[in-house]
């Protein structure tokens, strides 16, 4: 080992260390199908993972997470392995990029029946703008504007700064209604959950609730406050809700599938 360090050294390239930096490691490949069609990908090293995963990600496209053990050639050979897999999914994953692609022109907040026009203006300004007009439900994106993922960046900020002038308030009224206080409000922008509650007895609401019909919102509102008294989903939290709100069981169905009303750009 000492002789090719000493030569590196001389090089004046850095030696390899022992323990190689493995976060930072990746390449690019191109995986060649069936019917001819080429999709080109990502292989990452991750000492978080455990085990190789392959995944369609919409801003990376396809990618390859694999454990730092794991070498190239046979990452690549488990790419080729799952070549019928990535044939079948790439349609459905090629709408989906598109979809996030389209820049709104309207957004509709169900949730406070709020239509909003959008505009964008490209300008010389290098960073983008946000113009919120909010008596005439008007929002202006300025400057860069060909930059559709700066443009997604700065509607989801708008979006979250929506939801906080719309949620905690509404909040703070059913929180006196039903004499269910919590210690705190935050609004967050997550993929996965509608809201969530704390074992402080903060709540947490996914800004995302705005897409959502008043409903709903109430319904995940009530929900979070009742699991207050009620950290977990056992019986007892069901009846306390139930007692909440009758309807219950009919807005918890309706919440399982109401994934699609988030529109792609604020999803991703
Ligand atoms: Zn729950």
């Amino acid at each position: 080992m000492a002789p090719i360090r000493k030569l590196l050294d001389i090089l004046g390239i850095a030696p390899p260390s022992r323990q190689p930096a493995t976060h930072d490691r990746h390449w690019h490949e191109t995986l060649h199908l069936e019917d001819g069609r080429q999709v080109d990908y990502a292989i990452r090293l991750s000492s978080t993972r455990r085990t190789p995963r392959l995944k369609f990600d919409t801003r990376q496209g396809l990618v390859l997470v694999a454990p730092p053990h794991f070498k190239r050639p046979q990452l690549i050979a488990l790419v080729e392995h799952h070549r019928d897999w990535v044939a079948r999914r790439l349609p459905d994953f090629q709408r989906i990029q598109q979809e996030v692609a389209i820049l709104p022109e309207v957004i509709l907040l169900k949730a406070c029946a709020e239509s909003w026009l959008v505009e964008y203006r490209s300008t010389q300004h290098p960073t983008l703008r946000t113009h919120s007009n909010e008596p005439q439900r008007r929002l202006r994106l300025s400057g860069p504007v060909e930059d559709h993922e700066a443009c997604r960046r700065a509607l989801r900020r708008w979006l979250m700064r929506q939801a906080q002038r719309i949620l905690p308030p509404w909040l703070d009224r059913l929180a006196e209604e039903t004499a269910l206080h919590p210690s705190r409000i935050a609004i967050r922008h997550q993929r996965k959950r509608w809201g969530s509650c704390s074992t402080t007895g903060g709540i947490n609401l996914n800004g995302n609730l705005l897409f959502l019909e008043p409903d709903l919102v109430r319904y995940v509102m009530l929900h979070e406050l009742c699991h207050l008294n009620h950290p977990n989903h056992s019986p007892h939290f069901w009846a306390a809700l139930h007692r909440l709100d009758p309807r219950t069981e009919d807005w918890h169905r309706q919440l399982r599938a109401a994934t699609m009303p988030v529109p792609l750009w604020a999803q991703y």
